[in-house]
């Protein structure tokens, strides 16, 4: 009797035991279907069974259909909104409640180079802000402006950018928000307004100190010219003028260099004869007085001639590099002008063995208002702006212009002309 009994109840075990086996077998192509969302048949669940069972799989299946379209939807949706997006100029980027990108559009590497693998990065590892990232915290409070100008270090530079965020509906199942910024690059906007406000304070402190020196010496005459010692008085109209002259110079060049800049800088093109042309323009140097106790010599290659260039321009370039060399070079330097004919080019080399330039200064020399030394220039009635207009010039007529100095052995500017320039 007890022998039956356990029998019964061993056949019990092992049949229960063989459907509890089969439950976790169907459970388990359940979950495997779910994730490899597929839906499965009834014989992909061995050992289940029953009408419930049925039922389950096809509820189940029903489910698995409805999630892989909810997917395939958002993911062309996604991809539709990544093509629209890639097609903007500006950087969109969508981060997640956590600061995860979930989508960057092409822009963002034009702006951020470095930004090659954004999506699932986190902000902060993408782009180097704090500032960006007070602000994303503001957009997401609800507090931020509608646009902010924000510094970046990236690589060595400084980018500016000028940032719009607003939060949107999570685009994933998690209910949450989500925040959407787009990027427009001011950098340039922003070297140009600097390069303007720097312009304006050089010309500002340029007009100053002569303006205060004649307004002193004309106060002084003003007042005391009567009882004034004749010497003085000459002295100090010498001053007035020299001063005035220094205005005036720098009137012009200014006026000179906004022509050059502008839209129309009135270049009236000649074909002339090149070497003629200079050695004209050395012959009224050598006969000047300030020039007499430097030598000037040229060196003009005969297969050199015509070029196409406004004459009274390459007047200016070759002037204002002479008048520099006599300036900056004492008596007995020698003042060479040499001409080559380069392939597709004319070379002209102007080039003096004065003191040089430090090479610390030549990468600045053309820049506006830039001195190797402040006071040497101005008492030699220098405006700062010499070479500058000379690197206008040149790059008008389609040309290039460079400085090469060792110091102690004077400097060298090379100019080139194409033959044909462009229009
Ligand atoms: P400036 O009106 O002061 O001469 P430029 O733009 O013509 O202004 O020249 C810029 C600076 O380059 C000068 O102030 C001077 O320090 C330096 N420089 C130019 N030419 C020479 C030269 N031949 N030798 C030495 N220094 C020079």
């Amino acid at each position: 009797m007890l022998e039956t009994l356990v029998v019964v109840l061993l056949v019990a075990l092992i049949v229960t035991g063989a459907k509890l086996a089969g439950h976790h077998r169907a459970l388990r192509s359940v979950r495997e279907a779910i994730d490899h969302r597929q839906p499965f048949l009834r014989k992909d669940a061995p050992g289940a069974s029953g009408r419930e069972w049925d039922r389950f799989c096809v509820t189940a299946n029903e489910l698995i259909e409805q999630i892989s379209a909810l997917e395939k939807t958002q993911t062309s949706q996604l991809t539709q909104l990544n093509v629209t997006l890639g097609s903007l100029k500006e950087a969109v980027l969508v981060v997640d409640h956590h600061n995860h990108i979930m989508l960057a559009n092409n822009s963002l590497q034009d702006i951020f180079p470095a930004a090659t693998q954004a999506i699932d990065e986190r902000l902060e590892v993408v782009l180097h802000s704090v500032e960006f990232l007070n602000y994303v915290e503001a957009v997401r409070n609800g507090e931020a402006q509608p646009h902010q100008e924000i510094e970046f270090a990236e690589l060595n530079e400084t980018r500016w950018v000028e940032v719009t965020g607003t939060t949107i509906p999570a685009l994933d199942s998690s209910n949450g928000q989500w925040v959407l910024f787009v990027l427009h690059d001011v950098t340039r906007q922003k070297a140009l307004e600097r390069v303007r406000k720097e312009f304006v304070a050089n010309v500002s402190h340029e007009l100053r100190t002569p303006l205060a020196v004649i307004k002193g010496y004309i106060e002084t005459l003003v007042e005391g010219h009567q009882e004034m010692d004749p010497i003085d008085r000459q002295r100090f109209l010498g001053t007035i003028q020299r001063h005035t002259d220094r205005l005036n110079s720098l009137l012009e060049d200014l006026l000179t260099l906004s022509r050059l800049e502008s839209v129309n800088p009135g270049l009236e093109r000649e074909s002339i004869e090149l070497r003629p042309h200079i050695a004209g323009i050395l012959e009224d140097y050598r006969s000047r007085p300030h020039a007499e106790d430097h030598v000037i010599v040229d060196d003009l290659d005969p297969a050199i001639d015509r070029l196409l260039v406004d004459p009274l321009k390459l007047n200016q370039v070759l002037s204002n590099l002479l008048d520099n060399a006599l300036k900056y070079t004492p008596p007995g330097t020698c003042i060479k002008v040499i001409g080559h004919l380069r392939a597709g080019e004319v070379e002209i080399r102007v080039s003096d063995n004065g003191p040089g330039i430090p090479s610390g200064d030549l990468p600045h020399i053309f820049e506006r208002f830039y001195r190797v030394e402040k006071g040497r220039s101005r008492e030699k009635g220098g405006t700062g702006l010499g070479l500058s207009i000379v690197k206008h010039i040149v790059q008008l007529h389609g040309g290039q212009v460079l400085a090469k100095s060792k110091p102690g052995e004077g400097v060298t500017f090379v100019l080139s002309f194409p033959l044909s320039p462009p229009h």
